[in-house]
């Protein structure tokens, strides 16, 4: 059985196939980095303009990787949100379009559901699950007792440690985006600069990080005008120890708490080198099971969508042609939709 997944959410067109649930057949990803890195960010309406330009070519190219006809898919899946709208859009309508020219399924993923999933397609799910979500508009840590079923019990009360990565990285005239590069310039460098954890509540799962970012770029402005150069490798290393800490500790005391069998570190952040090895050497030894995604499957990929929407597919879930692109879907309420609604 074959599941076509597209995702336009942000700045990657993605196509990709996965056969019974699990197997990755194809995965096309056609970036547009290159063309926003200039402005320092996503322009929504030049990525609305990529995602047209390249849906179909990488409809095309995922199909022929996978060596399959339209004909044969038995499920379209496709990223309904959250996202930016234009970009969700593009996505959504080419779903729609495929589904209705070869009369298949049609199936909405929620982004965050993808970040998830894209761990099963290296390691069967043994619920409790918990999962921390780190990207560039999340960070959430969200518990799974069962398939397509999401709790969020901690979350981010300003910026997304992904979006702290790239301010900071922005500070340090770094290019777009900063998370790569700071992670590299990290390992080069010390944590001597003592920048804050934000803990709040002792029992609270959620995130800060507005205040840690603030604090970076006080030292920095400060050294300025003192005329004093920081090492930019000891800034990195020292903003990534307090980001490393606060979630890692966090994720930590909720892995024990709910007593999950597994810890899954899902989004674009997960990629970090300093987040990773935390993780491993925290979760060392204990029952809990840590996935990490290999770096191709932590950013944004189809894939990701392909595993969830396989799941969403079996677990009785279709979209009708009135699908719309939803950018501020919430996960918990994906995961209780009811499709007759
Ligand atoms: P969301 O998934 O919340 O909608 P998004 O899709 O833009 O947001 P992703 O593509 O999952 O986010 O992740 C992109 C983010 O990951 C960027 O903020 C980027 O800087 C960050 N990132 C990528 N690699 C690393 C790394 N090695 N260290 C830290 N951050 C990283
Ligand atoms: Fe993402
Ligand atoms: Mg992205």
């Amino acid at each position: 059985q074959y599941v076509l997944a597209i995702e336009t959410s942000c700045d990657e067109t993605a196509v990709a196939i996965v056969k019974n649930e699990r197997e990755l057949v194809a995965n096309v990803v056609a970036s547009q980095i290159e063309s926003h890195k200039r402005f320092g960010g996503v322009v929504p309406e030049i990525a609305s303009r990529h995602h047209i330009e390249q849906i179909t070519l990488t409809l095309e190219a995922a199909l022929g990787e996978a060596e399959l006809e339209a004909d044969e898919i038995d499920a379209i899946a496709v990223t309904e949100g959250p996202g930016l709208v234009g970009a969700l859009l593009v996505g959504v309508n080419a779903a729609k379009a495929l589904a209705f020219a070869k009369g298949k399924p049609l199936v909405g993923v929620h982004h965050i559901a993808g970040h998830i999933y894209a761990n099963r397609l290296e390691k069967e799910f043994t619920f409790p699950v918990l999962s921390l979500v780190v990207s560039g508009g999340h960070t959430e840590l969200i518990l799974m007792n069962e398939h397509g079923s999401f709790e969020v019990i901690g979350e981010t009360r300003d910026d997304a440690a992904g979006e702290a990565y790239d301010k900071v990285a922005r500070t340090l005239k770094l290019p777009y985006p900063g998370g790569p590069h700071i992670d590299k310039l990290a390992a080069e460098g010390e944590d001597v600069l003592n920048f804050p954890r934000a803990w709040l509540e002792a029992d609270s799962y959620d995130f800060s990080f507005s205040g840690l970012k603030s604090a970076v770029i006080n030292k920095l402005h400060n050294a300025k005008q003192k005329g004093v150069t920081l090492k930019p490798e000891d800034v990195a290393a020292s903003f990534q120890a307090s980001v490393v800490d606060v979630l890692s500790t966090k994720a930590y005391r909720a892995a024990i708490d709910y007593g999950v069998k597994q810890i899954i570190v899902a989004g674009g952040v997960a990629a970090n080198q300093g987040l990773r090895n935390a993780l491993h050497e925290k979760f060392e030894g204990t029952d809990t099971e840590l996935l990490i995604p290999p770096l191709h499957l932590c950013t944004d990929n189809a894939a990701m969508i392909a595993a969830a929407g396989a799941v969403a597919f079996k677990q009785g879930h279709r979209a009708g042609y009135d699908l719309n692109a939803n950018p501020a879907l919430s996960l918990e309420r994906y995961g209780q939709r009811n499709d007759d609604d």
